[in-house]
């Protein structure tokens, strides 16, 4: 694997690079945000790019939001932006369940481990569902819980897929839940499997860290909908209808952004230092993935601006 080509401040490198491609896939936190604060300079290269005909979508593998919560975060920090170019891992995750795996009567509900943007992501494909935000799921396990779940009689007869994203309030009633509608056959799903997020200069854990809990009882491994999953590719791909040679992944991090777009066998991998991953974790031997590209931060692109 050859060494990537860094293009700070290399004006025409950088003018060749954005030439090559059609489609920007970004990577949002790392990239565009780090939590709730932009980078400086995003909103102007972001604005540089779109000038220069280039399309941009934002890919997150965050499932906490929908959509519509993304593109009011958007305008909260200042970047234009539309639903249309938004594909959040909850969103990915809803199309799949309506358009690949078309859930019918009388097995078409899901239950979701996850907060309110798998919801909405689910809502707006009109998806049933049960589980989620709903407080009736969000308590301790009683003993009625503990006979219910057994014998079948708590149990939606109706469930034929489980999605697990990021819950905050996971707990062992809904893990109890989720295991026996595995257990009945029901298709596993996962938003992503991020082992851990950042945050406040720190991590916690990630989507991963919910949905493995059932690997682990069950044996089996959930079909992931987020980063590095090739079926978040092939989604995008069908929305967009992307020629993937002329696409750029942009991402923080090797082991879901890069491996993502090098899977995914697109014409190019940008890596920016402003995230998780370090020049270091792709020089090492047993790197997980090597970018085609790279940049200190992504409004370096911004400097062809001027050029
Ligand atoms: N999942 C959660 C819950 C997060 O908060 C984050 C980042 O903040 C991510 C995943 C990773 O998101 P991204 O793919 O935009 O880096
Ligand atoms: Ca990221």
């Amino acid at each position: 694997m050859s060494a990537p080509k860094y293009l700070t401040g290399d004006v025409p490198a950088i003018n060749e690079f954005i030439e090559r491609f059609d489609v920007f896939l970004l990577d949002c936190d790392g990239v565009i945000w780090s939590g709730d604060h932009v980078f400086e300079g995003i909103p102007q290269t972001l604005e540089f790019l779109r000038s220069r005909g280039k399309k941009v979508v934002f890919v997150t593998n965050n499932s906490t939001k929908s959509r519509q919560e993304y593109v009011k975060k958007f305008t909260a920090l200042g970047i234009p932006s539309d639903a249309e170019e938004i594909f959040g891992s909850a969103y990915s995750s809803a199309i799949y369940v309506s358009r690949i795996l078309k859930l019918a009567p009388p097995k078409n509900k899901v239950f979701v481990i996850g907060e309110a943007g798998i919801e909405n992501e689910l809502r707006s494909e009109n998806i049933p569902f049960i589980g989620g935000t709903d407080p009736a799921f969000r308590r301790d396990m009683t003993p009625e819980d503990w006979k219910g779940i057994a014998d079948g009689s708590l149990l939606d007869p109706e469930v034929g897929c489980v999605l697990a994203g990021l819950d905050f309030h996971i707990n062992y009633l809904k893990l109890s839940h989720a295991l026996q509608y595995l257990r009945r056959g029901a298709v596993f799903l996962a938003t992503n499997i991020d082992s851990t997020f950042p945050m406040n200069h720190n991590f916690f854990p990630g989507a991963g860290s919910i949905s493995m809990p059932l690997a682990y009882m069950t044996g089996q491994q959930p079909l992931a909908l987020g980063k590095p999953s090739q079926a978040m590719m092939d989604a995008i791909e069908g929305k967009f209808q992307l020629n993937r040679e002329r696409t750029c992944m942009v991402g923080d991090r090797l082991n879901t952004d890069i491996k993502f777009g090098i899977e995914g066998r697109l014409g190019g991998t940008l890596a920016v230092l402003t995230g998780v991953s370090k020049q270091s974790d792709w020089e090492a031997a047993d790197a997980v993935a090597v970018p085609a590209f790279y940049v200190d931060k992504f409004s370096d692109l911004g400097a062809a601006a001027q050029g």
